[in-house]
């Protein structure tokens, strides 16, 4: 899934090559992703482009007065196509037809179609659930994290909760983690004064770098695969980047949390519970 900095990314590019533009015309051939029926997405033919922003995950492009919020989910993609594509496109969820023949489209690849879209007002943004639940935002400037993360969960879960701090996935929770010296395991509510700075610092140099790597190598047309600058998500089994131990991982149904027992977890390897799954 899409997490801040490919949603940041997204958004700084959308709106430099966006905003000003008009929109002629508004579809939505995607049958499940369009939540909302008033306004109708009519109502965006002819309306200005004024800026495409970033909320957490959630990306809103905001044009005559309407914000059109949308979640790309895991296998949600915006493209920007120079000309209108004539042939059919399955994929094909929402479209903004623009001058000169471009299209922004949202695509979905995959079976399930999660994507969804909201045409709001700005009353309607006002009082808009998915904003609403959203903690702050990981990045750049999170709050202090002590109060925010006393709870008896793990660290790797709570990271990820987007009513705790907003923007951060499967990716680069094991990156902040790891730059902060803290297991994936550790419960927020023993985390210290000293650990919780420690984890704010982490978050934000971590995002901040990917940000900046995204920065210098993504461009217009916005890559269907956003690269990833990981040191350590998914690498393991290769010598961690500080202490050059080995890197170890836990295997859950759909993602892997890679970890460096040295550095994190006190020389402990934790149970990878694919093989205990098996050998029960
Ligand atoms: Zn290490």
């Amino acid at each position: 899934m899409p997490e801040l900095p490919e949603m940041e990314i997204t958004a700084r590019r959308l709106g430099e090559a966006l905003s000003g533009e008009t929109i002629e015309s508004a579809v939505a051939p995607g049958i499940n992703a369009l939540k909302t029926f008033d306004p109708p997405l009519s109502a965006l033919d002819g309306a200005e482009i004024e800026d495409v922003r970033r909320r957490g995950k959630l990306l809103m492009l905001d044009a005559g007065g309407l914000t059109l919020l949308m979640h790309l989910m895991s296998a949600g993609r915006l493209q920007l196509f120079p000309k209108r594509a004539t042939m059919r496109d399955r994929t094909a969820r929402v479209g903004l037809r623009l001058s000169e023949d471009r299209e922004l489209r949202l695509r979905e690849f995959g079976t399930k179609q999660r994507a969804w879209v909201k045409l709001l007002t700005p009353e309607a943004l006002a009082a808009e659930e998915s904003l609403a639940h959203l903690g702050p935002e990981a990045w750049p400037d999170p709050p202090a994290l002590a109060e925010r993360l006393r709870a008896p969960r793990p660290l790797h879960t709570l990271l990820r909760d987007q009513s705790v701090v907003t923007g951060i996935g499967r990716t680069w929770v094991d990156e902040i983690l790891h730059a902060a010296m803290l297991s994936p395991f550790k419960r927020g509510d023993d985390l210290s004064e000293e650990e919780a700075d420690r984890l704010r610092t982490a978050m934000v140099s971590e995002l901040g770098r990917v940000v900046e790597a995204y920065e210098e190598q993504v461009a217009m047309p916005l890559p269907e695969k956003f690269p990833k600058p990981t040191r350590v998500h998914n690498h393991q089994g290769e010598p961690c980047p500080r202490c050059e131990g080995v890197l170890e991982a836990v295997f859950y149904d759909d993602y892997v949390m890679t970890y460096c027992p040295q550095c994190q977890t006190e020389g402990r390897v934790l149970k990878d519970r694919r093989l205990s799954r098996l050998l029960k």
